[in-house]
């Protein structure tokens, strides 16, 4: 299967290409050029097709020129090899995505995208080396350099902004070593992604060096997030659940709602997925019909979606017609006061501790007034709540339990480079 560039669908590449290069040269968005269907009677639980038969399955399509089955089946053995639990919170589920090396759910696009690159390197026998450099606000970071550690003959780089993100964040990046380098910014995250931009078009510097990005628009990160879809409407059907699914999702940049919206369009029979997001609103403003127009970003207690012009709503357009989408997708946002009061909520009534983020995916479902004979509501909980610490801490007036992930980290030492312009970046690329 070929990705074509949003902006211009006669421009085509492969799976690898758009891997490689992440954005078409037009700096829009890669897009599959069909939608592949699951057989809907490998979905029957009698079936009995286990999950890692279906991820491979529903995979497979996307990657086949340019891997062999077997391949793919490696990488998915090692970007899902921990447990996505569904816990009962009042009438609805919490998929559980934080149960990954770095906690948060990016790890599984992050891991997939490395594996894939690590295979790509290794095929094409390449002397030179790839350097991954990524720009972070916090999630970012950690889950790059844990996908990423350890992979032959890439070099990551990651920059994030000094002194802006949390200690667990920084303990993530800065621990790894090996080919994993997290330099600290003098300056915002709009700082480090501009010197991200820089180094893309400069010429001379990829002249040199095989420069590429992990941000969460490339394909393989975007790709894989499909599968947790899939495995909940399997273990849920397995386990004789009937009712229609409604599935609530944090949304940022959209990458993880636009996954699930690819599993339904493949045939995995969702009702209605609503994306919730914090006071920056930008998609809910416009299926309002109040036009898209992104305002300055807001920070918020949930900052993992503090994002004004979500890059992945575009392939949400490109796999619904406007009235199928009206119908099928519900927007909602609410406020850091809300986002408190939630996760108060939660914990009063069912003894669960939510994050911001996940606290949000739980009010999109309140907002649907489900009916709870005939409808089941999921909601992702996209982090571990000691990532977010501070607020649910405060919130609830409890002290986290901190995972054992994390204690072992902080024996570790912490190497971190810093600089503060392009010309020091510049440096730093062409002495990986
Ligand atoms: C990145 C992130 C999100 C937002 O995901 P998108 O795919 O950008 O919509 C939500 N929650 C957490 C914890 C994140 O790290």
């Amino acid at each position: 299967m070929k990705f074509y560039s949003l902006s211009n669908p006669d421009y085509k590449v492969s799976f690898r290409e758009a891997v490689i290069e992440g954005l078409a040269p037009d700096r829009s968005l890669y897009f599959p050029e069909r939608i592949p269907k699951i057989d809907p009677s490998h979905l029957d639980p009698n079936s009995h097709r286990s999950f890692e038969d279906l991820s491979y399955e529903a995979l497979y399509p996307f990657v086949s020129d340019d891997m062999s089955p077997e391949e793919l089946k490696t990488i998915i053995q090692k970007t899902v090899h921990f447990e996505l639990p569904l816990v009962p919170v009042g009438d609805y589920l919490s998929l559980e995505l934080f149960h990954g090396p770095t906690l948060a759910f990016k790890d599984i696009g992050a891991r997939f995208m490395a594996e894939c690159l690590g295979l790509f390197h290794k095929k094409d026998q390449k002397t030179k080396k790839t350097v991954v450099l990524v720009a972070t606000s916090g999630d970012t970071g950690g889950a790059v350099a844990n996908g990423f550690l350890g992979v032959e003959n890439v070099e990551v780089v990651i920059l994030y902004p000094d002194q802006k993100i949390s200690d667990v964040q920084e303990l993530q990046m800065t621990t790894f070593h090996r080919n994993i380098k997290a330099v600290a910014v003098q300056g915002t995250f709009d700082d480090c992604q501009r010197l991200v931009k820089q180094a893309f078009v400069d010429t001379e510097l990829k002249s040199q060096i095989d420069l590429t990005s992990a941000n969460s628009i490339n394909v393989a990160r975007w790709l894989p997030q499909m599968l947790y879809y899939l495995k909940t409407f399997h273990s849920l059907r397995e386990a004789g659940e009937k009712r229609d699914l409604i599935v609530s999702v944090p949304s940022g940049n959209f990458g993880n709602s636009c996954a699930g919206m690819l599993a339904y369009k493949m045939g995995i029979p969702f009702k209605r997925f609503v994306t919730a997001t914090n006071t920056n609103n930008t998609v809910v403003r416009y299926l309002d019909g109040q036009g898209y127009n992104p305002q300055p970003t807001v920070p918020t207690l949930s900052n993992a979606m503090d994002v004004s012009d979500p890059s992945n709503f575009v392939r949400i357009q490109e796999l619904f017609e406007p009235e199928e989408l009206q119908q099928f997708m519900h927007a909602c946002s609410f406020s850091d006061t809300q986002t408190i009061e939630a996760i108060k909520h939660i914990y009063k009534e069912y003894r669960y501790t939510a994050e911001p983020h996940g606290a949000i995916a739980y009010l999109g479902l309140e907002n649907e007034r489900l009916n709870s004979e005939k409808e089941l509501g999921i909601f992702l909980e996209t982090a571990h709540p000691i990532k977010f610490a501070a607020a649910v801490e405060k919130a609830l007036e409890i002290k986290i339990e901190e995972p054992k992930a994390i204690t072992a980290l902080r024996d570790k030492k912490r190497k971190k480079g810093a600089l503060s312009n392009y010309q020091e970046l510049k440096t730093l690329l062409l002495n990986q």
